[in-house]
């Protein structure tokens, strides 16, 4: 259902329901290595439905306008990303620790903005392109970050969490918050949030996939006091 696309610096997804929707778009220049994937599972570019965002961040939307002229599918992320995403750039980067402040030249990069088709709400089915699931509006990592829950348990969470080291080169499936947050503490009930669901499978957007127990076990170590109300 969910089959992941590796790019260089992020994981995009494709998700092959009735229709096939892609899930972010990684870096500037990734169109032909993503089109060449979705070949792989028998989708062309124009058999796009949609192309849902994450958020708004360079290396999950850095090929969305290349990807949009090419497929023709409406371009979809949560209203407060939408200027991330017409600007094609990033609002200012609150490293979470200090590996965030080596890493932020690699993933602050510019690309081409696009204006969204679709605004992209907490609760929102998606049933209409072809994708049996819902929006959750999980925000923190930025204020318009979403995760997609299918109706299965699968849930696909961009940069809410990340796996591993490096971009998940090393133990990608060990859950780890993002080298960059909004807020840190909006990232934490978000977490919660989307474990109330009862997920069964976490996709992220460097590293993964993430089991929820080890999430749930992470979570425990890093905000005991702290529940979603
Ligand atoms: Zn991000
Ligand atoms: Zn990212």
């Amino acid at each position: 259902m969910i089959i992941p696309i590796r790019l260089k610096l992020s994981n995009a997804y494709l998700i092959a329901g009735d229709r096939p929707v892609l899930v972010d778009t990684g870096s500037p220049g990734e169109t032909n290595k993503i089109a060449q994937a979705l070949a792989q599972a028998g989708v062309a570019l124009p058999d796009l439905a949609l192309i849902v965002h994450t958020h708004g961040h360079g290396d999950h939307a850095g090929s969305t306008r290349e990807l949009q002229q090419r497929s023709g599918a409406p371009v979809a992320i949560h209203p407060a990303d939408g200027e991330l995403l017409r600007l094609g750039r990033k609002a200012p980067l609150t490293p979470t620790r200090f590996t965030g402040r080596v890493m932020r030249p690699l993933v602050n990069m510019p690309f081409a903005g696009v204006e969204a088709d679709l605004w992209l709400e907490d609760g929102q089915s998606l049933a209409a392109y072809g994708v049996p699931g819902r929006v959750i509006h999980t925000p923190g990592h930025t204020a318009g970050s979403i995760s997609l829950l299918l109706d299965n348990g699968q849930a696909i969470i961009g940069d809410l969490l990340m796996g591993g080291m490096m971009g998940g080169a090393f133990r990608p499936t060990r859950p780890g918050y993002h080298y960059f947050a909004n807020d840190l503490t909006q990232v934490q009930q978000s977490i919660h949030h989307l474990l109330s669901y009862n997920p069964t499978r976490l996709y992220v957007g460097h590293g993964g996939p993430l089991p929820p127990d080890a999430v749930r076990q992470f979570m425990a170590i890093q905000s005991p006091v702290l529940s979603y109300g």
